[in-house]
């Protein structure tokens, strides 16, 4: 059965009216599940005019009153955490314990949030002149937009609203047109929690609802996270209107496994971190740099049969280790960088094109694959694939090793497998790179970091949730104060200094 699907505008399920809308579907059985009605310019304009009505009130409230909210919120998201993680596995086909995971660090991140009254604190000094003070405060941007992709249609939003909201601010938010029943029902989840109507809203749709976002006067700041060329737009449109952007882009993480290492540790650490979620994942490793060739045919060897024998099926299954692809095009793409591989002459080590599932012949499955002899020349090396393809290159030393981490485009994360204190110290200082991990193969902060890349992983400068989270959603003032003291003072005509 199709559902059709709706948008949240002020408090409320709004049926589209552009006309537009597409499919939405079950990547496990290939069926398509709901009709997603796809937001024009006035609809979003409309979900803009519900976040602006709603601002002055929400910002004026007290951060402990905000925070209450968002303390019911967290105990909501508990009590429906089963069906929040099986609303992610059913439209995005990750497998049900990986969606757990996934709700649980987004609620991560709201538990972060509850703590507003404390994060807002200021800075204060007395006595900056003679009798004279000054203070500094944090205050709410306004009206807030987020932008998200389809591999975390529950982690990525809660990345961004919770905090914008404790901070103050009201919220729309675009997320992605594959999953977005997940994101629908946290909206319903925040009503019940007692956020007054129009704080958040949900628009779904592509780029008219997006540009839409970007241009309009009332939007103060825009958060995105999704692929690098679209990072690029939101950048390039978003800073050209006026507004604070934080658009996060694509990657392509390195893992060194350094001789010392234990190389059955370092593959089953690959495992998890290249063919966990299909490989959808932006801290997901996709390139393996083993030092000497040794090292290589050790891990090789040890990656090869465990890649074989990954249970491979619907997320829903006990069992399953890994799931299908989003949508079938996209594993049609991956498909091709597999055939590119091979003609750019790489070793295609494990080949995991042709699997079927029996009962789900329809789905959008791909088997694990793996390269060796993989080259920097080599296009499957230089792009993100985004699919269950780990790339193996092989360097003779460490600092070549580094260099190829530090000359790639993308800088999301990295992660070093080795015994040695030295070798991993050298390696987190030089990396350029903005996570990295000591014999942690997906080193994603918790909420109270921040998360973000360098280079063209991150446009901007400030990372997503933790203190720059804060620091993104609000804004500065700074007070200097003075009372009337009995001594009037003279008119002066030189630059105040501190006397
Ligand atoms: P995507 O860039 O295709 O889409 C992201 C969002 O942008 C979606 O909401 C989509 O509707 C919208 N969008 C798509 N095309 C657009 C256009 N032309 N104009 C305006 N908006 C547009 O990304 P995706 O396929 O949903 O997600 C996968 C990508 O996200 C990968 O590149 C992955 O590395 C990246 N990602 C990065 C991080 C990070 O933290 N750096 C985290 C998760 C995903």
């Amino acid at each position: 059965m199709t559902e059709t699907l709706h948008h949240w505008i002020n408090g409320a399920r709004v049926g589209g009216t552009s006309g537009r809308s597409g499919p939405v579907y079950n990547p496990a059985t290939g069926h398509v599940t709901g009709d997603l009605p796809y937001a024009s310019t006035d609809e979003t304009r409309q979900a803009i005019a519900a976040a602006r009505e709603a601002l002055p009130q929400w910002a004026a409230r007290t951060p402990l009153a905000r925070a209450r909210v968002l303390f019911q919120f967290k105990y909501l998201i508990e009590q429906h955490f089963d069906e929040l993680a099986g609303l992610v596995s059913a439209e995005h086909g990750k497998v049900l314990g990986d969606a757990r995971g996934e709700v649980t660090r987004g609620l991560e991140v709201v538990e972060f949030a509850c703590g507003i009254p404390h994060l807002l604190k200021g800075e204060y000094s007395e006595n900056v002149g003679t009798n004279v003070d000054s203070w500094s405060v944090q205050q709410p941007v306004g009206v807030c937009a987020g932008i998200t992709p389809f591999n975390f249609p529950a982690m990525v939003p809660m990345w961004m609203f919770p905090i914008a909201l404790a901070c103050g601010n009201t919220f729309v938010l675009k997320p992605s047109e594959k999953d977005p029943s997940c994101p629908l029902r946290l909206a319903e989840l925040l009503q019940e929690a007692g956020l007054p109507d129009g704080v958040f809203n949900v628009v779904n749709g592509d780029r008219e609802a997006v540009d839409t976002l970007l241009t309009d006067e009332r939007v103060g700041a825009v958060s995105f996270v999704g692929s690098t060329p679209i990072a690029e737009h939101i950048y390039r449109v978003g800073s050209e209107h006026g507004k604070r952007v934080q658009p996060l882009g694509g990657a392509k993480n390195h893992m060194l496994v350094m001789p010392d290492a234990d190389t059955g540790q370092a593959a089953d650490a690959l495992l998890g971190s290249a063919y966990g979620s299909a490989g959808e994942r932006c801290m997901a490793i996709s390139v393996a740099v083993a030092v000497g060739d040794d090292t290589a045919d050790r891990l090789v060897a040890e990656l090869a049969p465990k890649i074989r024998a990954l249970q491979v099926g619907p997320g829903s299954r006990e069992g399953v280790e890994m799931g299908p692809l989003v949508t079938a095009e996209h594993r049609e793409r991956v498909k091709g960088y597999v055939d590119l591989g091979v003609e750019e002459g790489a070793e295609l080590v494990v080949d995991g094109r042709d699997l079927v599932i029996e009962g789900y012949e329809d789905g959008f499955y791909l088997g694990g694959c793996l390269f060796d002899h993989v080259t920097p020349e080599m296009r499957i090396y230089q792009e993100e694939i985004f699919g269950p393809v780990l790339v193996v290159v092989r360097v003779p030393d460490f600092e070549r090793g580094l260099r190829l981490v530090n000359q790639h485009e993308f800088g999301n994360g990295t992660a070093i497998f080795t015994n040695d204190g030295g070798t991993a110290r050298a390696f987190s200082s030089y990396a350029q790179c903005g996570m990295v991990g000591i014999n942690v193969p997906i080193p994603v902060p918790m909420a109270f970091h921040s998360f973000g890349g360098w280079k063209r992983s991150l446009f901007g400068p400030l990372h997503m949730h933790g203190p720059e989270g804060v620091r993104f959603y609000t804004r500065m003032k700074t007070v200097t104060s003075r009372w009337p003291q009995s001594q009037p003072l003279p008119a002066e005509f030189v630059m105040p200094t501190m006397k």
